[in-house]
């Protein structure tokens, strides 16, 4: 696979280099290189955020600059489109002017509503193409959560490019435009909670699909037995030994030596886990996969 970042602070992603996502390039399951988007930019003071159109506090990300860097790093034919500055004597109404672009395209819904719904279509309606080739991802905390089924999903593609947004965020006219020239475009939060920048978010989402690529862990059976696969319940406490630590001993019945039992205890304490901690999950488990000894629980 190979993943490509963008970021006004490449340098966040040299961590990426460490561990097993270090070997996982030196193996060459992996290709990683994270671009710096001022290499766009053509000021001295290589700018890449302006203030918001219809006033406001922060900077919002330029979008000709991320254009001419996305067209280079999903390697597409650079296009100069001529930026057009609408005033009020342009007889539009205030805050539609996306709707006039909208329109050329046969649409009359809004770029930021449009831009959402991208991902949350594809989440919703389980859009799952055979092979992935390219996508393009950009984290915002205003999208649908990140998962373990997309992690899943994206496991699969060839080409991985990540936009890290800073400041207020990139113009929203960015994913729409790449998702109206047909490329594959998602928007991806990580959490209920609003971050610096994309930098930590892509980190984590790339950590997430990695370690599910064949062949990035040395042993394939630990992802197997993991939270949120499979059945997608919250995993069973892990133990090591001793098997008495400062007082506090291990279960019982994982010292028995029976398997079966063993078996049985974890995949009850994960039910009973889930149901204590994410309610939502139990909700959503295929009753079908459900035991006569999971229903007595
Ligand atoms: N003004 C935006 C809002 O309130 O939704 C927040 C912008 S945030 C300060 C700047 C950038 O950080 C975002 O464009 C996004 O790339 C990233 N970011 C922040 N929180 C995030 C989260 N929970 N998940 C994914 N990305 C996040």
């Amino acid at each position: 696979m190979r993943i490509d970042i963008v970021s006004v602070f490449p340098e966040y992603f040299d961590v990426l280099n460490l561990s097993l996502l270090g070997k996982a390039q030196d193996k060459g399951l992996l290709q990683v290189t994270a671009h710096n988007l001022r290499d766009w930019t053509h000021d001295v003071h290589r700018t890449v955020d302006d203030t918001p159109v219809g006033g406001g506090a922060g900077m919002v990300m330029k979008p000709e600059i991320w254009a001419q860097c996305l067209d280079d790093v999903l390697g597409l034919p650079a296009r100069e489109l001529e930026n057009v500055e609408l005033t009020l004597d342009d007889d539009l109404p205030v805050g539609q002017g996306y709707g006039v672009h909208a329109t050329k395209h046969g649409s009359e819904v809004g770029a930021a509503e449009q831009s959402s719904a991208i991902a949350t279509t594809q989440l919703e309606h389980g859009h799952k193409p055979s092979q992935l080739k390219q996508v393009l991802i950009f984290p915002n905390p205003s999208a649908p959560l990140f998962n373990q089924q997309a992690a899943t999903e994206l496991s699969h593609a060839e080409q991985l490019v990540f936009g890290c947004g800073r400041y207020e965020g990139i113009d929203a006219r960015v994913p729409r435009y790449y998702a109206e020239q047909g490329v594959d475009v998602r928007e991806y939060s990580i959490g209920d909670y609003v971050l610096n920048g994309g930098e930590v978010a892509v980190s984590a989402m790339i950590e997430a699909i990695v370690r599910l690529i064949p062949g990035f862990m040395g042993n394939p059976e630990s992802i197997v037995e993991e939270s949120y696969t499979g059945d997608a319940l919250l995993e069973h406490r892990p133990y090591t030994k001793p098997t008495t630590w400062r007082g506090i001993a291990v279960p019982q019945v994982l010292i028995s030596g029976d398997h079966a039992k063993v078996d049985r205890y974890r995949r009850d304490e994960a039910i009973m886990r889930t149901n204590a901690i994410r309610p939502d999950l139990i909700e959503q488990l295929d009753c079908r996969r459900l035991d006569k000894a999971d229903r007595k629980l």
